[in-house]
C-alpha cells in the first residue's frame, strides 16, 4: 500500500489522479463548438444555417414520398483522404483506411452486421441513405490517384483550429470540396476524436470544407484504439458533413432538436455503451432514448444507426448544398482523357473513311457505352451502344469535322474525328 507522507505530498497526488481521471475521458466531436467558434467571426454563418435548414425542410416537405416509395436513388462520394503524420505510427496504412471505407459503405447503407435486431422498436425506423464512398481514382489534374495523399509534418499536434487542412500551416490543402469529399487524418490533440464542417459552409469556406479525423480512431483495423475502434468517429463526423445534428440537439435541456422527426426527443448526450431501454428527462418512456444513433456519444460498438428522418436530411443536402459531388464522377477507374493522353484508349484511324477502331476502354460499373456523333452544326448524326472494344461502321457519314462522344455513367470521353470519303 502507497502511503502519503506529508499533506502536500497528498494534494499532488489527488491532483495527479483527476488529471488522469480527466485525460481518460475522450471528448467525442468538436464541430458543433467549431461552429460557434467560427460564426464568432463570421455571423452570417448562422443565418445561412438557418437558411439551409429552411431550404431541407422545405425539401423534406415536398420529397417525403419518395422515401415512402422506396429509397433514394444511389449516390456514390469521391472521398480523399490526407494523411498528415509526425509520426510513423501516425502514417496509417492503406489497408485501415480501406477498412473505414468500408465501415461508412456498410452504415450509411443500414447492412452494417451489428445493426438492430428486426424485433427492435427502433428496426423500422432504420434509415437506408444509398449514399455510397470510393477512394477517388482521379485527382484534381485528371490523374489517377489511389484517393490518399500523405505528408509529413513538423506539428506534433493539431486541434480544431482548421491548420490540419493547409499545407503553410503543417497540413495537407484540400481537393475541390465541390468534387469531393475531403477528410483529414492526424495527431489531434486534446483527446479529440473528430470534426466536421457543416454544408452551409461550404460555399463561403471551400478550403476548410470535409471531416477531421484522429489516426486511432479512423477504420477498424490497424492502429486503432478501442472503444473507438470500429470506423463509427468518421460515420457521425460525415453525418455532420452532410448537415445532422447530435441527436439530442447540443441543448442539454428538453427544448433542443436536432430538426429530425423520428428521433426521440433527448436531454443530453450518452456516453459508454447502455443496453436496453434508457429514459432521461425529455422520454420518461419506452423504447426510450436512441443512444444506438450514429450521431448520440456512445462507444463505437454500440452506435449502430440513423433513422429515416436523418436520412431525409442527408439526402435533402445533396439536391442543396452538396449537389455538385452528386454527380462528380471521380469514382471510375479512370477518365476518358487521361486514356487517351496515355495512348491506352485508342480511336482509329482519323482521319477515318468507312471503319472506325475503339480499342482500350475500361471496365465500368455501368458496363455497355453511348457512342454519339455530332456533326459541325452540333446535330446528332449517329449513335449506337457498344459494351466493349468494336468497330464502327461510318459508310453513312459524308466528309467533314465531327465530334464524338464515348459516355456512360462512369465515364465520358470526346474526340474530335475527321471523315474523308
Ligand atoms: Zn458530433
Amino acid at each position: 500500500m502507497f502511503l502519503f507522507k506529508s499533506p502536500f505530498v497528498l494534494f499532488v497526488g489527488i491532483l495527479l489522479h483527476i488529471v488522469t481521471g480527466l485525460s481518460a475521458d475522450k471528448i467525442r466531436c468538436s464541430t458543433a463548438e467549431v461552429f460557434k467558434r467560427n460564426a464568432l467571426n463570421h455571423p452570417d454563418a448562422i443565418l445561412r444555417k438557418q437558411q439551409l435548414e429552411s431550404d431541407i425542410q422545405h425539401w423534406i416537405a415536398q420529397n417525403a414520398a419518395k422515401r415512402e416509395n422506396g429509397i433514394q436513388a444511389m449516390i456514390t462520394i469521391p472521398v480523399v483522404v490526407h494523411v498528415v503524420y509526425g509520426k510513423d505510427v501516425q502514417n496509417i496504412s492503406d489497408a485501415q483506411i480501406q477498412s473505414q471505407i468500408e465501415r461508412l459503405n456498410k452504415d450509411f447503407s443500414n447492412s452494417n452486421a451489428d445493426k438492430l435486431h428486426s424485433s427492435h422498436p427502433f428496426f423500422t425506423i432504420s434509415g437506408n441513405s444509398n449514399i455510397e464512398f470510393c477512394l477517388t481514382r482521379i485527382d484534381p489534374n485528371g490523374n489517377s490517384t489511389n484517393g490518399i495523399t500523405r505528408t509529413a509534418t513538423t506539428v506534433s499536434e493539431f486541434s480544431d483550429n482548421n491548420d490540419v487542412k493547409f499545407a503553410a500551416s503543417g497540413g495537407e490543402d484540400a481537393w475541390d470540396a465541390r468534387q469531393y469529399l475531403n477528410i483529414w487524418v492526424c495527431n489531434l490533440g486534446g483527446d479529440l476524436l473528430g470534426y466536421a464542417q457543416f454544408p452551409s459552409d461550404l460555399a463561403s469556406a471551400p478550403e476548410s470544407d470535409g471531416v477531421v479525423i484522429g489516426y486511432q480512431y479512423f477504420g477498424s483495423s490497424g492502429v486503432v484504439e478501442a472503444p473507438y475502434d470500429l470506423g463509427r468517429t468518421a460515420t457521425h463526423e460525415i453525418g455532420h458533413w452532410l448537415n445532422l445534428e447530435h441527436i439530442w440537439g447540443d441543448d442539454d435541456n428538453c427544448s433542443g432538436s436536432d430538426n429530425v422527426s423520428d428521433t426521440p426527443n433527448q436531454e443530453t448526450e450518452t456516453t459508454g455503451c447502455p443496453s436496453g431501454v434508457r429514459t432521461d428527462n425529455c422520454t420518461g418512456n419506452s423504447p426510450g432514448v436512441m443512444y444506438q444513433n450514429y450521431m448520440d456519444y456512445t462507444d463505437d460498438a454500440c452506435m449502430v444507426m440513423f433513422t429515416k428522418g436523418q436520412v431525409d436530411r442527408m439526402n435533402a443536402v445533396f439536391d442543396i448544398a452538396r449537389s455538385a459531388i452528386k454527380t462528380s464522377n471521380k469514382c471510375s477507374g479512370t477518365t476518358g482523357v487521361s486514356l487517351l493522353a496515355n495512348n491506352k484508349l485508342k480511336i482509329y484511324p482519323n482521319p477515318v473513311q468507312n471503319y472506325l477502331t475503339i480499342e482500350g476502354l475500361p471496365k465500368t460499373r455501368s458496363g455497355n457505352f453511348n457512342i454519339d456523333i455530332f456533326n459541325a452544326l452540333g446535330q446528332k448524326v449517329y449513335t449506337t451502344e457498344i459494351s466493349s472494344d468494336t468497330m464502327i461502321e461510318m459508310t453513312d457519314l459524308k466528309t467533314g469535322t465531327y465530334v464524338m462522344t464515348i459516355y456512360n455513367d462512369d465515364f465520358t470521353v470526346t474526340q474530335k474525328l475527321t471523315v474523308l470519303k
